[in-house]
């Protein structure tokens, strides 16, 4: 931490201003490709989070009661300028994050098909009618917004993540308090400017900086009434559990160890492609990457091609052409993912490729690792059991689909995994039996499209309901149960009615 100099600052956003911190603590935003200082972001003083909730309690009055065609105007402009501004949105977050333009491109375009998808709230938050239900009577739903909702992002997908989050829980009629990742805020904090001008009212939408406190406070603040959050499953247990005590409705998305498999049968070229891309794309800072690869009886051979295919990606800063792999996102990332490397190959797994310290001309200073592949690992080592979030694959070898479904079902972690077969019954055999949120057969990185939802097993999600599609729209409102009847005033009386039957 450090104190505020000339370097710009990122700035609150509290109740439709933008506004420069009081605070005494600082944090450097650093580019990774160069150590560049980008600008400051501050950790708000707890008056400043205060005011920020206080702000979204005052607008909900309104914002609560907006017909449902001004909010859905709001978001078909607001995917209009995420379009207008993409290229300016993509370089703010290479800069600050370290993945590729291209990738840059993509992580604000999966989350700008959420905001489409907002936009169509009118078809998204219908109650249901049931006529006649007793004689006269009626039974309808309405699907109300909360209040105060809340979200905490990860430094992964500054752009996509936050974009999962406020644009559904503002259409649905709730208020919003963002807490984007202190690492990477500046996209975030431009995807917000461009919110208001979109046309999202004062306080519907704020934005607080900071790192645990900031956290805490979210999920004690007895005016927040919903908290999403994503990121790791260390942090994200911890606010489970601390704002579902706070009686908080909580969505927690958390860490992976996603599996693919390759069987035997599999299209080789279009696989090892397949697969390459999703171990080592952003550097392996997916919550999705694949980070661990099975090979299946007679696949096994297929190692040599994968190190050889895996050798012809090229690591470069995110800004320079035909890029394939950045930097990662900080110098102690990077210390981390070197020294997970060392105790897979001190515990016995060999070391098929290393990327370590490769050369970047021009980014002498860039926290870069190449394509890494162990092979021969096991589900007791380390480069197994921990979500290593770097460019490094952990190869292992079994015999059988069955063998490699129950080492998945058997690892803590169920947020994707992928099949690679030309076995159709191989494929639905698979779907069935693993447990995990998301599956992809021959598809590597199966991430939903909006219609549906993201999901997850067993230790990567914590909470019922998972972001966007159809799920986020239950988890952002509160269903109210209406049964109605109309008295006739041409109809005579009945008996007093002591039974709780309606006829
Ligand atoms: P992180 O858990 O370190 O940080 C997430 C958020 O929690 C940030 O806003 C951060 O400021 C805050 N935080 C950090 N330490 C805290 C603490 N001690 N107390 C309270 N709050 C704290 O995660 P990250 O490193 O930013 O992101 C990578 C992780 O996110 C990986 O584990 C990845 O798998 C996961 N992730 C999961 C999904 C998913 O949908 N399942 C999506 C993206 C990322």
């Amino acid at each position: 931490m450090s104190q505020p100099n000339t370097l710009p600052t990122v700035k609150l956003l509290i109740g439709g201003e933008l506004v420069e911190s009081t605070t005494r603590e600082w944090r450097d935003i650093v580019n990774p490709a160069t150590q560049e200082i980008l600008a400051r972001v501050p950790f708000a003083t707890e008056a400043e989070m205060n005011a920020a909730v206080a702000s979204a309690k005052e607008a909900f009055k309104t914002w609560r009661k907006t017909p449902i065609g001004v909010r859905s105007r709001i978001f078909l402009k607001y995917q209009q300028l995420i379009r207008e501004h993409m290229k300016e949105l993509a370089a703010i977050l290479t800069a600050e994050q370290g993945k590729t333009l291209p990738d840059a491109e993509g992580d604000v375009f999966r989350g700008l098909e959420v905001v489409e998808h907002a936009a169509g709230i009118g078809n998204l938050q219908l109650g249901e009618l049931a006529n006649n239900v007793a004689t006269g009577v009626d039974t309808y739903t309405l699907l109300q917004p909360l209040g105060v909702c809340a979200g905490i992002t990860p430094f992964n997908f500054p752009a996509m993540i936050p974009l999962w989050m406020f644009p559904m829980a503002i259409a649905t009629g709730n208020t919003f308090v963002l807490k984007p990742s202190e690492q990477d805020p500046m996209v975030t904090m431009r995807l917000a400017e461009l919110a208001m001008e979109a046309g999202v009212p004062p306080g519907v939408l704020n934005v607080i900086h900071g790192g645990a406190d900031a956290v805490n406070m979210i999920c004690d603040h007895p005016d927040i009434k919903a908290v999403s959050f994503v990121g790791s499953t260390r942090v994200g247990t911890h606010v489970y559990n601390r704002a579902s005590q706070a009686g908080k409705r909580v969505q927690c998305m958390m860490g992976a160890k996603n599996h693919g498999i390759i069987l035997p049968d599999a299209h080789k070229e279009q696989t090892l492609n397949n697969l390459v891309g999703a171990a080592f794309g952003a550097a392996g800072q997916r919550c999705m990457a694949l980070s661990v690869l099975i090979l299946v009886g007679e696949a096994q051979s297929w190692l040599p091609d994968l190190v050889a295919k895996a050798k012809t990606l090229k690591v470069n800063a995110g800004v320079e052409d035909a890029t394939d792999l950045g930097p990662v996102v900080s110098c102690s990332a990077l210390e981390r993912i070197h020294s997970l490397i060392e105790r897979g190959v001190a515990e016995g797994a060999e070391l098929a490729l290393d990327g370590r310290k490769p050369q970047v001309a021009g980014y002498e200073k860039g926290n870069f690792i190449a394509p890494t592949i162990f092979s021969g690992v096991t589900a007791e080592m380390s480069i197994y059991r921990e979500e290593i979030f770097g460019p490094v694959l952990c190869v292992m070898q079994v015999d059988s689909l069955d063998e490699a479904i129950a080492l998945i079902n058997a690892n803590p972690n169920g947020n994707g995994t992928a099949l690679f077969t030309r076995s159709g019954a191989a494929a639905r055999h698979f779907q069935e039996e693993i447990d995990v949120g998301q599956v992809g057969i021959n598809v590597p990185i199966p991430v939903p499209v909006p219609m549906f939802s993201f999901t997850g097993s067993r230790g990567s999600k914590l909470g019922d309901l998972g972001p966007y599609g159809k799920q986020v729209v239950q988890f952002y409102t509160q269903t109210k149960t209406v049964i109605q009847r109309w008295f006739d005033e041409n109809e005579v009386g009945g008996p007093v009615n002591t039974t709780i039957n309606l006829k």
